[in-house]
């Protein structure tokens, strides 16, 4: 597909990982394939939104509506009205849209810096624009937090694709998040690469999850975590701290 399904675009700070603050254009992709507990993001849903939004101005978060798909022309018009060069790419889950992916990155002007944000569960489809991408955040999903199927074998094999780009990890953890599973990220980290430097974010509440990890918890799994990760970090989500889109 050369068309892609878009949710927005808009220009605000990252608000999580090791980019955190530094002003970026989102590009927003519509459907993923997962379905963590706490995500609440309509950009999650099947790909099938007719309507997307382009923020106005940069900053104004005021929006116009413009019709899906959208091919990488257009997509290259809309981004001209952000005059900032950092994109992060995020979704839903932008790998979803692979073809679009490989056929639009090579026309964006090359001081683009770019940056994935991803699931890290489709190792093949990340080969094919790697080359493309400057920074890989993937995300590791505990299958006690998400409530979903666990990814170990994709997560490994995702991570040692990325090792030649900068690449940091983020992980969410809920109340119901098993020591198994932070056992096994400790593990994967240390086989993989030791220094890789790892977000854990405590799951925000949404209006249909209320499991957000008591401090208590929290402590003890980062106790845990902190003897066997020694780039580890404990970070909440600053965008919706600060209220910022
Ligand atoms: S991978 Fe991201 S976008 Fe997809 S369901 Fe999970 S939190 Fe939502």
């Amino acid at each position: 597909m050369t068309h892609a399904v878009l949710n927005e675009i808009f220009s605000s700070y990252q608000g999580e990982g090791a980019f955190m603050g530094r002003p970026q254009v989102f590009v927003r992709f519509q459907g993923c394939s997962q379905r963590c507990r706490w995500c609440d993001t309509q950009a999650a849903l099947p790909s099938k939104r007719s309507i997307f939004r382009v923020e106005k101005t940069p900053q104004s978060m005021i929006f116009e509506d413009y019709p899906n798909p959208v091919t990488p022309q257009q997509l290259n018009t809309f981004l001209s009205r952000f005059s900032d060069r950092f994109l992060s790419l995020t979704g839903g889950e932008p790998l979803d849209q692979i073809d679009f992916l490989e056929t639009w990155l090579p026309t964006l002007h090359p001081d683009y810096e770019i940056l994935l944000e991803t699931a890290g569960t489709h190792p093949h489809l990340l080969e094919r624009i790697l080359s493309h991408i400057h920074i890989v955040s993937m995300d590791i999903k505990l299958p006690s937090s998400t409530g979903e199927k666990s990814h170990w074998e994709e997560h490994r094999a995702f991570l040692e694709k990325s090792l030649q780009k900068k690449l940091y990890i983020k992980c969410v953890v809920t109340e119901d998040t098993h020591d198994d599973d932070l056992f096994q990220l400790s593990s994967l980290i240390r086989e993989v690469r030791s220094n890789i430097p790892v977000y854990i974010q405590p799951a925000s509440p949404t209006p249909s999850f209320n499991d957000s990890p008591g401090q208590k918890s929290l402590i003890r799994q980062m106790n845990l975590l902190k003897k066997e990760i020694p780039r580890i970090f404990l970070i909440p989500q600053l965008h919706k701290t600060m209220g910022l889109l």
